[in-house]
């Protein structure tokens, strides 16, 4: 998106305009027909752009998936579900937050990607708060932030001939809503994890939200119409109805196997529905951008009928070129991780298990039987052990035989595997650490999925291979548990399987 040299741009015989205006407040059920008449605004060739405010709800990434990035026992009945047109990871917003929301016509960028596209939009945004007396970087793939803290994201799609764009600008963050209402967060809700939740962002608002508001808006569309060569003309917010909410926050079928894989851009879910070896029904979600509000519902229906033993040709071949964040070799990958689990499942007996064992192998080159293969330990979470356990939140057990914890430790001695319990994520750190020194090149560990998708740079900088069971039960990070952990009387017991984690084991035993 350069900026033309000399004279502003026309159309026929008028200068081209970016039209803008404010929404006091938007009812969260409108934002569909708001982003349809901003949509429709565009169509003449001119820039539209608002900034709206809307009412407390989850809004949804157009690709997400409302039961893995929402905590449904918290924002059912008490928010509203929406979804909008763009991608990237879902949010809470209120009226501390600004939605702007921008069409601008392709023709103006034609050879932009998405990635170019948010971009040259970040910084922008990042500029005109700077010039605004505001500290602000654009920092990949689609955040602005401040320090590391964050100020706004900005999201894209492309919707015929215009491009959508969404930016949330933070004036001011309800830091204890916003970890209610979103699964992963970065901490737990406890008071600890709200001071450092609210270190993570650094909201523009200050003590005077409005004045800055009322500085910065007109800022940012001179900035674009500068950048564009057009005129600017204020003018009054559509008129908005309010929509029914999405179907597609109903939830999804269960599927037979799914896999998941975090990339800068988000994290992305591949679930299966089976017909014998074959794909019945595929879908891909996940917090992350696409070109095309299809593109994922295209390369699910390109998988339909396929082999397993195919799936990965099969996704490599119809997989979208225009993504931020995550690759064809991503999504390739992630049909590798499903093929796994399959695989992993038909081995255990019973495929289900196998939904709860994930691996990560660092370069991406080994599957469940090779890491199986190369187990040096063994390491269990202390929120399994019995919270009378005077061994909690110590490592090591006597095997009193009390609780599946004994057990664990148990199967692990008996194949001389060093078992641990993890009482803290400093220790993990060290544990890691430990290992690698030994020369142990792949561990077994229990925790939560949770935890593996938050924590996630911990095994990548120890660069060890793992396979991960998940734990059931309460955890750190449903509601009830985070309530209870707020109030300092955390209590909450995991659940540990040690039929599975035997099960898992003995096919390490019979490599
Ligand atoms: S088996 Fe170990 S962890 Fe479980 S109650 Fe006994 S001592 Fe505690
Ligand atoms: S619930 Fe998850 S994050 Fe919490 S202690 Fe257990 S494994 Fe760790």
């Amino acid at each position: 998106m350069r900026r033309a040299q000399g004279a502003y741009r026309h159309r026929g015989d008028r200068r081209m305009t970016v039209r803008w205006h404010e929404t006091a407040l938007l009812d969260p059920g409108a934002l569909h027909d708001y982003e349809h008449a901003i949509l429709a605004q565009a169509s003449t060739g001119d820039v539209a752009l608002g900034f709206a405010r809307l009412g407390p709800c989850a809004l949804l990434g157009a690709f997400d998936d409302p039961d893995r990035s929402l905590r449904r026992s918290f924002v059912d009945g008490h928010l509203p579900i929406v979804r909008r047109r763009t991608g990237g990871g879902s949010l809470y917003v209120d009226p501390g937050t600004t939605l702007m929301v921008a069409a601008i016509p392709r023709a103006l960028a034609p050879r932009h990607t998405l990635t170019e596209i948010i971009v040259m939009v970040g910084e922008l945004i990042a500029e005109t708060f700077r010039h605004q007396d505001i500290p602000a970087t654009f920092t990949a793939p689609n955040d602005i932030t401040d320090d590391g803290r964050k100020r706004g994201s900005v999201f894209a799609v492309l919707v015929d001939d215009r491009i959508l764009i969404e930016a949330v600008l933070l004036f001011a963050v309800d830091i204890e809503s916003l970890m209610k209402t979103i699964k992963l967060p970065l901490e737990k809700l406890s008071a600890a994890g709200l001071l450092a939740a609210a270190q993570r962002f650094a909201p523009i608002g200050g003590t005077e939200p409005s004045a800055v508001a009322a500085r910065l808006y007109p800022a940012i569309v001179a900035a674009l119409a500068t950048r564009l060569t057009m005129d600017v003309a204020l003018q009054a917010p559509p008129a908005t109805r309010i929509g029914p909410p999405p179907a597609a926050c109903q939830g999804a079928p269960r599927p037979d196997v799914s896999a998941f894989l975090k990339t800068p851009g988000g994290v992305l879910y591949l679930d299966i529905r089976l017909d014998g070896a074959r794909v019945r029904a595929a879908r891909i979600v996940g917090g992350v951008q696409c070109a095309r509000a299809t593109d994922l519902e295209h390369l699910a229906d390109a998988l339909t009928g396929v082999r397993l033993d195919e799936l990965e040709a099969a996704i490599l071949a119809a997989a979208p070129d225009d993504t931020l964040g995550f690759s064809r070799g991503d999504l390739g990958y992630l049909a590798r991780l499903c093929v796994e689990r399959h695989v992993l499942g038909e081995r255990l007996g019973i495929p289900g298990d196998a939904e709860r064992v994930t691996l990560y192998s660092p370069r991406r080159d080994q599957g469940f039987a090779d890491l199986l293969a190369d187990v040096g330990a063994l390491l269990l979470p202390y929120c399994a052990k019995p919270a009378w356990c005077k061994w909690r939140h110590r490592d090591g057990c006597p095997e009193c035989g009390q609780c599946a914890v004994g057990e664990a430790y148990r199967l692990g001695r008996e194949r001389g595997l060093p078992v641990t319990t993890i009482t803290r994520y400093e220790h993990l750190h060290m544990v890691l650490a430990q290992l690698r020194a030994a020369g142990i090149r792949t561990f077994l560990g229990v925790c939560c999925t949770e935890f593996f998708l938050k924590r996630d740079y911990a095994f990548i900088e120890a660069g060890l291979g793992a396979l991960f069971i998940d734990i059931g039960g309460d955890t750190c990070y449903t509601l009830r548990a985070e309530e209870s952990a707020y109030r300092g009387q955390f209590t909450a017991e995991a659940t540990l399987d040690p039929r599975l984690l035997d099960r898992v084991l003995r096919l390490g035993d019979s490599r």
